[in-house]
Order: structure tokens, then sequence, then C-alpha cells
């Protein structure tokens, strides 16, 4: 996978400086693109001076309304975390996750996704994510300011990239589906169990949250999912 088809993508991010310290930290790593979703601060001179000169990134970003908007073209989505949540989500090392990044192929897309200064992500962006990194830090202490974690982060895909040249051809028939081809499974999948009786919509409970960490976890492709809503589809005619 080349470094030009990672996105870092910042949410709601409130502090200008931290806008530019990021753009920093990527481009010493040679990662370029960055995503903004709704930034709650203006990027302008402040924003510009930290960047150091790192220009080009605050130049090209992209600004979106919502976290979906972001990842729709991605086949993998990377939250980071300083904390663990309830509902557990598959975790990666930092190392395990730039050598899986590393190892996909050139039409993949990856996203690696950083949260509020004060609150993070909050657990419906965590849903639309395959796997989740924690920097390994204090217990006592441990969250790092947003853009020294997207350093650490960038720090160790370069690394493992200068040790690992060889990316995998695309598979030219079965390509990794993305964000929004798994959201638009999981909407038809929801609307079969709320209409088969399945799933009550008044008391849905975790099921959608823990059906979605099952699927997600397992990398799919654009053909798996074209087979599994014909599956729905089915049903939904046999019932009509
Ligand atoms: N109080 C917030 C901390 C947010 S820190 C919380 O509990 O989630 C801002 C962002 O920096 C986080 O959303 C995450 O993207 C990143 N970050 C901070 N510390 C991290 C760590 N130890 N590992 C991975 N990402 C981290």
């Amino acid at each position: 996978m080349k470094l030009e088809n990672i996105k870092i993508v910042m949410v709601g991010t409130t502090h200008p400086g931290n806008i530019g310290a990021a753009a920093r930290a990527m481009l010493n790593m040679c990662i370029a693109n960055l995503t903004l979703v709704d930034p709650q601060c203006p990027v302008g001179q402040v924003a510009y001076s930290r960047a150091s000169g790192a220009n080009l990134v605050l130049d090209q970003r992209e600004t979106v309304a919502d976290l979906p908007a972001a990842v729709a073209d991605c086949s993998c989505v990377i939250a980071t975390s300083a904390r663990r949540r309830s509902l557990a989500w598959p975790e990666l090392e930092p190392q395990e996750m730039a050598g899986k990044i590393l190892q996909m192929d050139d039409a993949s897309r990856v996203a690696l996704v950083f949260g509020r200064e004060h609150s993070g992500l909050t657990n419906d962006e965590m849903q639309l994510c395959n796997y989740m990194v924690c920097i390994p830090t204090n217990p006592e202490f441990s969250s790092l300011n947003v853009a020294s974690a997207i350093q650490l982060l960038c720090y160790e895909i370069y690394r493992q990239q200068s040790i690992m040249p060889v990316a995998r051809a695309p598979d030219l028939d079965d390509q990794p589906a993305t964000s929004a081809e798994l959201e638009g499974y999981f909407e038809h999948l929801q609307r079969v169990l709320e209409q088969s009786g399945f799933l009550d919509p008044q008391q849905p409970g975790l099921i959608m949250q823990r059906l979605r960490r099952l699927y997600l976890r397992n990398e799919m492709t654009r053909n798996e999912i074209n087979i599994l809503r014909g599956m729905l589809t089915a049903v939904q005619k046999q019932r009509d």
C-alpha cells in the first residue's frame, strides 16, 4: 500500500494549533492527506504557523460534515483511542496496525481516525471502524495530545514502510468493500431484521452493534457484500 492511500481524519478538533502540529507530524512521515470532520476552529494563521512549513497538507485538506462522509471511500477504518470501550472493539497494537495497512493492496484506502481533544470519538463514530488502536502509555495518564498521537502512528507506518517495500497486486475481481458499501449493507440488514420481527425497533439492545462488529472484523469484499444483499433481497421478496 502506498502512503498516499492513507488519510488522517481529525474529528471535531477545537484547537487550530493541533491541526497545524498534525500537518507537520504527517508531512515529516510522508503522509499528506488530511481530512477534517466538522472542525470547531478556523484553519488560519495559528494552524499555518504550527505547521512550520507543512503548508501543502493544510492547503490540500478536505473538510466534511461527518465521519461517514470522511471514510465513505475507505475499505479499512481505524479508530484511535486512549481508553478501552464498554463493547470491546478489535484492537491492534501500533506495530500490528502499520503492518496490516502496508500489506493491503494499492487499490485500498485506509483512514486513521482521531477524536476530539476533550472527549475523543463517540460510540457511534467507533461503530464505523474496523479496528481500534491504543498507543501504550502510562495507565495513570494515558491521553496523548492528538497531534502527538498522529505523530507516533505515522512514524510507525513510515518506519515499517522502509523495511517492507513490496505491495500486493490488487485483486481486480474482488475489491475490498468500502465503508459506504458496508453502511448500505447494515441499513439493509437492519430493515430486514425489523420487518421479520427479529429486531424490535423500540428495544434494539446491542444487536446491531454486535452484528457490525462481527462483519467489520472480517474485512469483507464487494462480492461478499453483493451476495449478502442478494440474500436479504430474496428474503424480502418471499415475504412480499
Ligand atoms: N479524554 C479523551 C482524550 C482525547 S485525546 C478520551 O478519553 O477519549 C484526543 C485524541 O487523541 C483521541 O481521541 C485519540 O484519537 C488520540 N489519542 C490520545 N491518546 C491516545 C492513545 N494513548 N492512543 C491512541 N490514540 C490516542
